[in-house]
Formats: structure tokens, C-alpha cells, sequence
């Protein structure tokens, strides 16, 4: 018999909704983590009383009314809605692509004739999108594109549009009304505590193991329960036998600032591409803070090295191809379960992640 039903690699977000759901079944548990805290990217750390999304912007939204319900359990969510403003060259639009911006670029605030305008120029793209650059000249048109797109997606992910997905940018939605809400989900909010208050009520009973890296002990680690739950990244699982996947990571140039607002907006996007950091967040306004001092950090987008922190993965053919391997080997072994952004090599949302995680609880137990 061994110890614990489950080894959890990873507190973050689907280790911690995966852990909390074994746990209230009866299952035994153990939660390992290589950092020196739980939530993994949704971490927020407390600084001068306002919440600091330690690895970038989080916002929370679903469409899924259970899993809306589901997460409020673990804390109170505000009313916080995301409206990000671009900035290109000092002129300020509106985001996402809606009336507003459209107005912005064109002077144009009648919906029909925008759209004429739209239609006029995506008619350079003949057939499917085969892109980011083509997919988006398809959705909103070059004057939108080469404004707000073009140079935010190749500092962001390091490579050309012409070289990317065109997925990435269906994530946005495109509307023909006045309406800055970056989702078009039912469900928004930021926890009012921090998430980091919410991954601690769902680990809440259940052991935890920070500063603990289970691939340096991978054997140890497996015989002590009798299946693994590995979120971290399937590569550095394999140590990289089929060559590592190809990741973003994020760097962040954090600042305690002497005054209550700097830039009057939770997110504010730098789309030329000369400025070097794609956005600067103000983390306060996230919670509607009123605290007489401001932080805000400025986010740099790098190429991912075995020494930083994977944040995205880059969904190309190449990479694709090299995942699909790994997930050959993954099916092979019976004890491990691979999951997460990283395990999955997905660009999951948080509701994704927590909607997963529980249909893997009752695919394991019913
Ligand atoms: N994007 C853009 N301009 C913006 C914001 C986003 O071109 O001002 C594109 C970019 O390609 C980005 C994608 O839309 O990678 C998805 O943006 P999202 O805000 O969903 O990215 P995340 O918040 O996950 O970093």
C-alpha cells in the first residue's frame, strides 16, 4: 500500500482544483511544489495592501455557470471588468476591436460603414486565413492590424505574424457595438482577496510540499503514491528526448510608485514596436484600490530558456508535432497523468483549467 492515492506536481490552478475534489472523495493527497509558494501563475502577493498579480494579469471569466459557482466558493469575486487600452505612439484606443476603436482609427461611428470599410480591406485576403497576419487583416482589416496587432503579436511572441497561428487572435472578440469589455463571457470578476486566497482554501487540509522539484527525484516521488498528477511541463518530464517545445516566458519590471494613479486603467498595451515591454499593469485597479501609493509592472516578453518560467506555449506546426510525441510517450505510462497549460502544451484560461480538472476527478472516480 502505498501512501497517498495522488502525487500532485504543481499547485497551481488544476492542482489545486484536482487535490481539493480527490480530497473531498476520501482520497489522500500530497501536493509538491518547486517554488516557494502555492498558485502557481495566478499567485498574488500583497504589496503596500494592494494584490499583486505576481505573473501577470489575471482575470477571471466564464461563460459556464457551474463553473462560476464552482469558484466562488473559494472566495468573492468583484466586479471588474476588463476594458485594456492600447497605446501606439501615444494615441490611445480602445479594445477590444469594437465601435470605439473603430472610431478611433477611421473618425467612422456608423456600424454599417465600418463594416463596408472592414469588408473593403480584408478582400486581400483570398480564401482561409492561413496566419495570425491573415486572420487578422480577415477580422478587422490592415489599418487595424498594422495599429494594434502587428507589432504587439511579434513582441509578444518573438516571430512574425506570417509565423503564427491564427487561433491566437480569435481569442479577441470583434464587435460592432460601442462595448470595451475585453470578454464576451456571462462571468468576470478578480477575487477580492487575491487568488492566492483562493488556491489556499482549496488546499486547504491537504498537505503541501514547497520548494520541492520532483523531477530531481522523480523515483522517490513515484513510490509514494499510486498515481502522479504531473503539471508541469511534459518535456522537461521527458528530459527533452524529442527536443524541448519552444515557450514564451514573461518578465516583469515591478515599481512601488509615490502616487494613487498612474495610468487610470487595470492594463494598458504598448502595440508599437518600438517600445520594448508589450504592457504595464496597475495592479490596484484591478480591486478598485483607493491606497495612496500605486504599483505597477511593465512585461517583457522573452524566448523561454531552461532557467526562466514557461508562461505560453507557442501552438506552431513544428511545436505541435514535437508534442505529439511526448503525448505518445505520456499515453504509454499508467501511472502518471499529464495536465495543465504546461502538461497539456495548451493555451488554457483558468476556466478551462478548472473545468478540466474536474472532469478528470469524476473520469477517475465514477
Ligand atoms: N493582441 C494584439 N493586440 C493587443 C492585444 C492582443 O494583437 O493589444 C493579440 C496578440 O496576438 C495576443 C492575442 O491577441 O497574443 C491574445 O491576446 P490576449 O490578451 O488574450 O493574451 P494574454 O492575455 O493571454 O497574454
Amino acid at each position: 500500500m502505498k501512501k497517498y492515492d495522488y502525487l500532485i506536481v504543481g499547485a497551481g490552478l488544476y492542482g489545486a482544483v484536482f487535490a481539493h475534489e480527490m480530497n473531498k472523495k476520501g482520497y489522500k493527497c500530497l501536493v509538491i511544489e518547486k517554488r516557494n509558494h502555492i498558485g502557481g501563475n495566478i499567485y498574488t502577493e500583497v504589496v503596500h495592501d494592494i494584490h499583486v498579480h505576481k505573473y501577470g494579469a489575471h482575470i477571471f471569466h466564464t461563460s459556464d455557470e457551474a463553473i462560476w459557482t464552482y469558484i466562488n466558493q473559494f472566495g468573492s469575486f468583484n466586479h471588474f471588468i476588463n476594458s485594456p487600452l492600447a497605446n501606439y505612439k501615444g494615441e490611445l484606443y480602445n479594445l477590444p476591436f469594437n465601435m470605439n476603436t473603430f472610431y478611433q482609427i477611421w473618425g467612422e461611428s456608423d456600424p454599417n460603414k465600418v463594416k463596408v470599410i472592414i469588408e473593403k480591406q480584408r478582400s486581400e485576403i483570398k480564401g482561409e486565413p492561413k496566419n495570425l497576419e491573415e486572420q487578422a487583416i480577415s477580422l478587422v482589416g490592415r489599418d487595424v492590424y498594422e495599429k494594434l496587432i502587428k507589432g504587439y503579436t511579434e513582441k509578444q511572441w518573438g516571430r512574425k505574424c506570417t509565423e503564427l497561428p491564427a487561433f491566437i487572435i480569435k481569442r479577441l472578440p470583434v464587435r460592432f457595438t460601442f462595448d470595451n469589455n475585453y470578454f464576451s463571457d456571462r462571468y468576470q470578476g478578480i477575487p477580492e482577496e487575491g487568488y492566492t486566497a483562493i488556491i489556499d482554501k482549496m488546499l486547504e487540509n491537504i498537505p503541501v510540499q514547497l520548494d520541492t522539484d520532483y523531477l530531481s527525484r522523480k523515483d522517490y516521488f513515484d513510490s509514494l503514491a499510486n498515481q502522479v498528477v504531473y503539471t508541469g511541463s511534459i518535456d522537461a518530464y521527458f528530459d527533452y528526448v524529442h527536443g524541448p517545445l519552444e515557450y514564451r516566458s514573461v518578465r516583469f519590471e515591478t515599481e512601488v510608485l509615490e502616487c494613487d494613479n498612474y495610468q487610470g486603467n487595470a492594463v494598458v498595451n504598448y502595440t508599437d514596436k518600438t517600445t520594448p515591454y508589450t504592457r504595464i499593469i496597475e495592479h490596484k485597479h484591478f480591486n478598485f484600490g483607493t491606497q495612496k501609493k500605486t504599483v505597477i509592472s511593465r512585461e517583457y516578453s522573452e524566448e523561454w530558456t531552461t532557467k526562466k518560467e514557461p508562461y505560453y506555449p507557442i501552438n506552431n506546426d513544428k511545436n505541435n508535432q514535437v508534442y505529439k510525441r511526448y503525448l505518445d510517450k505520456a499515453n504509454e505510462l499508467e501511472h502518471a497523468i499529464f495536465a495543465g497549460r504546461l502538461g497539456d502544451y495548451k493555451y488554457y484560461n483558468m476556466d478551462q483549467i478548472i473545468s478540466l480538472a474536474l472532469q478528470k476527478v469524476i473520469e477517475l472516480t465514477e
